[in-house]
């Protein structure tokens, strides 16, 4: 699988595929590991990297991820074959805005990863996806250390995206419902424990 995990990393440079960065997806398989996580719901999937390696954490994990760009879920189908991994993985393609799940769905740890400027849309429609003391898992939130600055930056689309990233992080200070630790590991990572 190694190879193949190299391979996916040499696309995604190659293609433009923004994949999470090696230190967070790290922290997330010890995350997977130390909390014996076995259903994880995943909204972004791009070429099925951080699936296939949320997968691999533990041989009882299983990923539902999810992906709206035609191109990239046929490339993650083809790369969760390749790295044997049809049985732990269901990729869904779809809108994750627009996907219905199954009502009785819960997933122990929900990771959101797809669009920077819905994450608070993401985060209220699949909490209701979380099992009882489950993990909503965010990436990018220092987006490459803009947030916290959007008041310096010219007005366009990079400070009205870094306005969301801002007010997401406000969002999840204020959820009396989950607490919510930030950590500086590479483009940063909220984790939000449901009380
Ligand atoms: N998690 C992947 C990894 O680390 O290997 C990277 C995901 S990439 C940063 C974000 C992906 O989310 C893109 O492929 C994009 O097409 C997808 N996306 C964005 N908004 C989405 C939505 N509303 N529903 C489903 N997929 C979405």
């Amino acid at each position: 699988m190694k190879e193949q995990i190299i391979e996916m990393e040499k696309y995604a440079i190659d293609n433009n595929v923004p994949i999470i960065e090696k230190k967070s997806i790290a922290f997330i398989m010890k995350y997977i590991k130390e909390k014996h996580i076995k259903n994880v719901l995943e909204i972004g999937t791009a070429i099925g990297y951080s699936a296939i390696l949320m997968a691999s954490s533990d041989k009882d994990t299983l990923v539902t991820t999810i992906e709206r760009d035609e191109v990239r879920y046929m490339e993650a189908l083809k790369n969760v074959k390749k790295c044997g991994m049809e049985k732990k993985i269901n990729v869904v393609y779809q809108d994750a805005l627009e996907l219905n799940l199954s009502e009785d769905l819960k997933y122990d740890l929900i990771f959101i990863d797809a669009a920077k400027g819905q994450y608070t849309k993401f985060f209220e429609k699949y909490k209701n996806f979380l099992s009882e003391g489950g993990t909503i898992i965010t990436d990018n939130i220092n987006f490459h250390g803009y947030v916290g600055k959007s008041s310096s930056l010219d007005k366009g689309n990079l400070k009205s995206l870094v306005e969301k990233i801002e007010g997401y992080i406000d969002f999840l200070k204020n959820n009396t419902e989950f607490d919510t630790k930030f950590y500086d590991i590479g483009d940063g990572l909220s984790v939000s424990i449901r009380k």
